[in-house]
């Protein structure tokens, strides 16, 4: 644990310090002129260009940063190291606007690159993520208006994201066409070397492992309806081999198929590790998700992970599990390892969903609370049939951690962003420290 607090500290110091060496580079012995508005702009322009290809690095799901941070810590982190690097660039064209000639290719390429940036970045904040700004009337309303009235579905714009590696490269041609001196040219081949490293990483994330993924794809065996808006998708690879994954992890998954299109989308593993076939239990959420049942069997599937550090561990002392609708997946997998390997240890499982059709697996969730007099089954339905439901509120929650101390209780909390912000508010208003809590959001 200490090893890992170690690894995640020097990670990110590398990420947010990384600016550094080009900086001493090209401050050596000179550090004195930092005021002047020449250098503050060059030490701007430094920062951010040295960000903006640490972001493209972190967007590569690299595995070693998805097993200590988690995938949706590295993508929050990516942001927020984005938005440092534009606001930064902003400093270095300020303080250097009195400096330059507008006309030289090196500055068309540098104006060129910051638009692009721009443009990727306003799009975002305003389209592809949901964040505060949303909470904002007018914004949600241009939100809902791109989406539903343009076309801006999550995975055109991820296409548009896209857009920040040929901005990439163009501020690298910016860097790399700047007046070399003696002290300067060190710099110049750093930076150089780190924007190609970025642009390289992403290439392999994008072709590269497409094309491995391509060489061992599975192929569907099943597409079973599980309930009204929920299907069941089953593959395997026609040399048996298997993905090995720990229960709970999640894979991003592209299926070659004329019913879907050939987006790709992340989905939780529901099948145990171990299992003969790969399953994905998905509630149809838009066009896509939607398509997934009239996909034939037989049908080509990529699958790039697994990810995830959503990944209980057995024996670990008495565990609360929360799912809200779909957010049921990754208990699936667990409880299916959980059940063959013995549950000891007290586990509850409370699942809300909206109304009972939504429940799947009823029978297997019933199953393993008569074999396991350890494992308890709440399912909390909000909307019955003629009125009335329960809801998943603190005094509930109470009663599923207890008889157990909050203090050596474990949660993990799985759904919609409301609810699992509101039950993450009651756990730790229960007593238990927010390192005890474990999320995972099915957004990015
Ligand atoms: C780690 C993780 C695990 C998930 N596991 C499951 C699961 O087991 N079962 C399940 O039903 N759903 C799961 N989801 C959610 C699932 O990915 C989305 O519901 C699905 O991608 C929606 O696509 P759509 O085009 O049908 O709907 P849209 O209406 O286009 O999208 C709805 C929302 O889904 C998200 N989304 C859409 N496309 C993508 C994408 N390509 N990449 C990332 N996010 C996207 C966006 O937040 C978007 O606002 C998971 C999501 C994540 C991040």
């Amino acid at each position: 644990m200490a090893g890992e607090r170690l690894r995640r500290a020097l990670w990110l110091g590398a990420a947010v310090l990384g600016p550094a060496i080009p900086l001493q580079a090209y401050f050596a012995g000179n550090w004195y002129s930092i005021l002047h508005s020449y250098s503050l702009g060059m030490f701007c322009g430094i920062v951010s260009y040295v960000y903006f290809a640490n972001t493209l690095i972190l967007s590569a799901r690299i595995r070693s940063f998805d097993r200590l941070f988690g995938h949706d810590r590295v993508m929050v982190f990516h942001g927020g190291l984005a938005g440092a690097a534009l606001v930064l660039v902003g400093a270095h064209v300020g303080f250097k606007s009195g400096f330059f000639e507008f006309g030289t290719g090196q500055i068309q390429f540098g104006v060129a690159a910051l638009a692009l940036f721009a443009a990727v970045g306003l799009v975002t904040v305003l389209f592809m993520v949901g964040n505060r700004l949303h909470r904002i009337g007018a914004l949600a309303a241009l939100r809902a208006f791109g989406v539903r009235r343009l076309g801006f579905d999550y995975s055109r714009l991820k296409l548009f994201h896209n857009l920040t590696a040929p901005a990439l490269a163009l501020a690298t041609a910016h860097v790399l066409m700047a007046a070399p001196t003696a002290e300067t040219r060190a710099r110049l081949w750093l930076m150089g070397a780190w924007g190609a490293t970025a642009l390289l990483v992403h290439v392999h994330h994008k072709v590269l492992r497409v094309a491995l993924a391509c060489r061992r794809a599975f192929r569907v065996t099943a597409v079973r309806r599980l309930a009204d808006s929920t299907v069941e998708i089953r593959a395997a690879r026609p040399d048996g081999s298997k993905l090995e994954h720990r229960a709970g992890q999640f894979a991003f998954f592209r299926l070659l198929s004329p019913a879907c299109g050939l987006e790709e989308h992340p989905f939780t593993i529901s099948s145990p590790p171990g299992s003969p076939t790969l399953h994905f239990t998905i509630k149809a959420l838009g066009d896509y998700s939607a398509a997934l049942p009239a996909v034939a069997v037989g049908a080509r599937l990529l699958c790039d992970g697994p990810y995830g550090r959503f990944t209980p561990v057995r024996g670990a002392g008495p565990h609360l599990f929360v799912a809200g609708g779909i957010g049921i997946t990754p208990f699936l997998s667990i409880l299916r390892e959980w059940d063959a390997a013995g549950i000891t240890e007290p586990v509850t499982l409370v699942w809300s969903m909206a109304t009972r059709r939504e429940q799947i697996d009823e029978g297997f969730f019933a199953a393993v609370a008569a074999r396991h007099a350890a494992f308890r089954f709440v399912p909390v339905v909000t909307r019955e049939p003629g009125g009335g439901g329960r809801r998943m509120d603190r005094e509930l929650l109470r009663a599923c951690v207890e008889p157990a101390s909050p203090a050596c209780l474990t949660a993990y909390v799985c759904g919609p962003d409301l609810l699992r912000r509101a039950v993450i508010g009651h756990l730790r208003a229960l007593g238990l420290p927010r390192r005890a809590i474990h999320d995972e959001t099915f957004s990015f």
